[in-house]
């Protein structure tokens, strides 16, 4: 089974010379996602994970099925505003403007040992905050996976030094 087969392309979104890549074809495929997430579970194992960590809001779906077959729990990154408790945040630029992520500043304890799970790797700027956050936490980031790395965009670049597994790659 071929998993490029279920992401479909869709030229000029959200705005023109994009090319998004949309995973909801995959995620409507029970044998295609669970393969999917199979793969990041296999290179989880390898880690000795105590928790997952998942950005809003694919890494959610990607990141929950991980978390819940490796017996682990699950700590959601959140945009500003959505987490009821005290928050660490990280804010990082982008293209046009910044952006904030946040985590509840007790979701994870000194010296666990964190997988970071997304949809899709593109410049790393999502996932650069993630760490931030995590490290400044006190976990350990020992790894991260994703479904999609755009390798055109340089994310693995810029989290030189950290373990990275991606699926499919374009
Ligand atoms: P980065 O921060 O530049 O690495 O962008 C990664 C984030 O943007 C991920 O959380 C993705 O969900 C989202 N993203 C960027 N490009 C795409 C795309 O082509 N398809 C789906 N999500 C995307």
């Amino acid at each position: 089974m071929n998993l490029k087969n279920y992401i479909a392309l869709v030229e000029d979104y959200p705005k023109e010379g994009i090319k998004f890549r949309d995973i909801t074809p995959l995620l409507a495929n029970g044998k295609a996602f669970k393969k999917a997430t199979d793969e990041i579970v296999e290179y989880a194992k390898e880690k000795k994970i105590d928790l997952v960590v998942g950005p809003e809001a694919r890494g959610f779906i990607f990141g929950c099925p991980v978390s819940y077959a490796l017996e682990v729990g699950f700590a959601p990154v959140r945009k500003p505003g959505k987490l009821p408790r005290e928050t660490v945040e990280y804010e990082y630029d982008l293209e046009y403007g910044t952006n904030t992520l946040c985590m509840h500043n007790d979701s994870i304890k000194p010296g666990q040992r964190v997988l970071i799970v997304d949809d899709l790797l593109a410049t790393g700027g999502t996932v650069e905050a993630t760490i931030k956050i995590i490290e400044d936490l006190g976990g350990i980031v020992a790894g991260m996976a994703f479904l999609i790395e755009l390798e055109d965009l340089n994310g693995r670049e810029n989290l030189a030094g950290y373990d990275i597994m991606t699926l499919l790659k374009y």
